[in-house]
């Protein structure tokens, strides 16, 4: 009998538990990677996300060759692959991770389901992530996510029986969907090996100073791990790295500092499976704001051309702009300077959350739709149970970009300028600005004082109006973190964390 490994968001063969269960059959094996048309037309798709992924299919290959297998990659629709891998192969079994995605994988994943049911072949389906299907009690996830999290990790399969060759579609060179044109030169490059020297580098050397260091733009690109894009992709495996940060972490030898470090970088894991949970516990938060009153806060289309300036870059707030210019080129932001983007595209812009969230979404290599919207969400004050955190610029500039060493990098414009103007250049005089240049830099959109306190008080007014605690305490009993000894349900918003931002800062 023919086993298919369905490849999807899990793409290594270590701790790979269906690669591992196929295996272990001893019957011939199938791994097979399906590129899916209609996903790369969804709107939160992008180009710089699929050369991710075919680096990383590469390594797959290379990987399941030396288990004496190769991968077969199709173009189309899954179910289409395995009706024809049926009728070829008599393929009896299909074994996968599950997968918490968008409405379109989820839609996917209920047809392949039904397909398999319909053709008598057996589906099975692992957990990768400590996310939790069909979740019934919030207070018992913490739980099961260590518990998965020290399970040991399978080694690869040595030997994967093969069916023979199957010739795959030309990936290597193939553009799908609607992806089009996505020139990103900083991209991470994908596979298993790139994400393990990553992991590698990171708990000898990198870490140190991790908690200290992530919120600089200047020094998050070396001080964070930078393996979101594998754990997105799954080309390292998320219980690997917990495991290994922390015999890291124990080592006798290990510094105290070294140690925090890895401490704050495990909670990071843990919020990993914790805000993909939201989002297989409410699919619909894909498209509507979590705490279903505040959807009503923000009506009618987009400002327009508000939206395409903080698109582009040319909002005149320099860290802005500097951080959407880097984040175009290097596909990858740290989590503040995220955050900010965000929350002034929500707040100082006053645009509705869903066309900024499908930007960044597109911006990022790393593309999780779980962490993404549940984020983006939290960012634009939806949640109802979290801090409205509204940044400020021009303070963020100056305290996480002091020297103007970031501005200066990414906007040309204001190369020349020293450091005492490069935060504010809209207030350089005529002949500073022929002095330093600056001339050719964009005036800010608006004036973000007041802009933020606006803001603020349209968020606050609406509350106070439409608000309802019921509403609220349905959303704490089934989002909010649960911590503490007893890891109920919370009893105050200011006591949540990680939602909490304020925990998340240096
Ligand atoms: C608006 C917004 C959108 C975001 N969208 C994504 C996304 O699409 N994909 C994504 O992986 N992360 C997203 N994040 C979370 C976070 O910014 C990134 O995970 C982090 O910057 C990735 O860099 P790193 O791997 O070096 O992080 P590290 O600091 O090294 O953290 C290690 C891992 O922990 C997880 N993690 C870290 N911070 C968070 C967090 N705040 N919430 C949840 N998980 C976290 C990630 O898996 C990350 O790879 C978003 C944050 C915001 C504010």
């Amino acid at each position: 009998m023919t086993t298919v490994v369905w490849f999807k968001r899990d793409l290594r063969t270590r701790d790979h538990a269906p690669l591992v269960a196929g295996a272990t059959l001893a019957e011939p094996v199938i791994p097979l990677y399906v590129i899916e048309d209609e996903y790369w037309q969804q709107p939160d798709t992008s180009g710089r996300q699929w050369g991710f992924i075919r680096d990383s299919l590469d390594d797959l290959d290379r990987q399941l060759r030396t288990a004496g297998n190769q991968l077969l990659v199709t173009r189309g629709s899954v179910i289409e692959a395995l009706r024809q891998l049926k009728a070829s192969h008599g393929i009896r079994r299909v074994f996968c991770h599950q997968e918490t995605g968008g409405q379109w994988t989820f839609e996917r994943d209920k047809a392949v389901v039904q397909w398999c049911s319909d053709n008598q072949v057996e589906l099975r389906e692992w957990n990768q992530f400590g996310v939790v299907r069909r979740l019934k009690d919030r207070d018992i996830w913490d739980r099961a996510w260590t518990e998965l999290m020290r399970q040991p990790a399978l080694e690869a399969p040595r030997c994967v029986p093969a069916v023979g060759s199957i010739p795959s579609v030309a990936w290597r060179s193939l553009e799908p969907g609607a992806t089009g044109a996505d020139p990103c030169p900083g991209r991470q490059t994908g596979g298993s090996s790139p994400g393990e020297k990553l992991l590698a580098s990171f708990l000898e050397r990198r870490c140190v100073g991790y908690q200290y260091n992530i919120s600089s733009p200047n020094t998050a690109v070396r001080a964070c791990s930078r393996l979101s894009p594998h754990i997105s992709y799954g080309t390292v495996s998320l219980r690997e790295i917990y495991q290994q940060a922390k015999a890291a972490g124990n080592h006798r030898n290990t510094l105290p500092r070294k140690q925090k470090s890895l401490t704050s970088f495990r909670s990071r894991l843990h919020w990993h499976c914790h805000f993909i949970q939201k989002l297989e516990d409410e699919p619909e938060l894909e498209f509507r704001a979590m705490h279903r009153e505040l959807e009503g806060m923000k009506t009618g289309p987009n400002n327009s051309e508000r939206l395409q300036r903080w698109q582009q870059g040319q909002t005149g707030w320099p860290l802005v702009d500097a951080c959407m210019r880097s984040l175009q080129h290097t596909g990858w932001l740290n989590f503040r300077m995220r955050a900010m983007l965000m929350a002034v595209a929500s707040y100082q812009l006053w645009l509705h959350w869903r066309d900024p969230a499908l930007h960044l979404a597109r911006l990022f290599t790393d593309f999780e739709p779980g962490i993404h919207y549940s984020q983006a969400q939290m960012q634009s004050g939806l949640t109802g149970i979290n801090a409205l955190r509204i940044y400020n610029p021009v303070l963020q500039s100056q305290k996480l970009d002091p020297n103007g060493e970031f501005i200066r990098r990414w906007i040309p414009e204001l190369a020349g300028v020293p450091r005492e103007m490069i935060h504010t250049p809209w207030l350089m005089t005529p002949t500073q600005k022929a002095k330093f240049g600056g001339n050719t830099y964009i005036a800010p959109v608006c004036d973000h004082e007041q802009a933020a306190r606006a803001a603020r008080k349209a968020v606050g007014d609406f509350r106070k109006q439409y608000v309802s605690r019921e509403e609220t305490g349905r959303v704490l009993d089934r989002h909010g973190s649960r911590k503490g000894p007893h890891q109920t349900r919370p009893k105050a918003a200011a006591k949540q964390t990680p939602d909490n931002q304020l925990s998340l800062f240096d």
